[in-house]
């Protein structure tokens, strides 16, 4: 008889225990997708978003200050002095993607603000040599996740409704926020 009741409470534990472990499983059948379909849908990067930087050739005055408080010194200024007007004349500027950190600190300290950070954040390629962008390419105008047409933006945690941070208080039947 010791052993029958035995059997049973094992039998009982066992099952205890895999609904336990089920119990997480179901949770997550529970919760609404916390995924987007990229490249169909991407998210609308944040405000201050530290992505591919912009630069405007006009308005630097070679001064190599986004050099100086570099912690890689990475920026390349290349120019030459004019010894007539005895002023530097801009040839080139370039940065390698391929090696910045994007502290943001050139940004941070151009004197002439010629430097910005952008939301542009797809800067994948085959060769990281391409990743080195000239003037010509720092001056491209950055992609726009929100004025691109072909995806659908989304805005971060877009899986949920506005104001709510828990998938758990959200019922099925509610739509995503960033669905049409
Ligand atoms: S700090 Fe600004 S103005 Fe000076 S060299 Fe760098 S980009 Fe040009
Ligand atoms: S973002 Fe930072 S690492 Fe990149 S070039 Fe500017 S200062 Fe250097």
């Amino acid at each position: 008889m010791k052993t029958v009741l035995n059997y049973l409470k094992n039998v009982k534990d066992t099952a205890k225990y895999m609904l336990q472990g089920l119990e997480v499983t179901f949770d997550h059948m529970r919760r609404r997708p916390v995924t987007i379909q990229y490249p169909y849908e991407k998210l609308i990067p944040s405000e201050r978003y530290r992505g591919r930087i912009h630069y405007e050739f006009d308005k630097c005055i070679a001064c190599e200050v986004c050099v100086r408080v570099c912690p890689i010194n990475l920026p390349v200024v290349d120019w030459v002095m004019n010894k007539q007007t005895k002023k530097k004349e801009l040839r080139n500027y370039s940065i390698d993607f391929g090696a910045c950190i994007f502290c943001g600190n050139c940004v941070e300290y151009c004197p002439t603000n010629c430097l910005s950070m952008t939301e542009e954040y797809e800067l994948s390629t085959f060769d990281r040599h391409s990743l080195n962008y000239d003037n010509v390419a720092l001056g491209r105008l950055p992609t726009s996740v929100t004025s691109d047409p072909s995806v659908r933006a989304m805005r971060e945690l877009a899986y949920l409704p506005k104001g709510k941070m828990d998938p758990h208080e959200v019922p099925d039947n509610e739509p995503r926020v960033g669905a049409r």
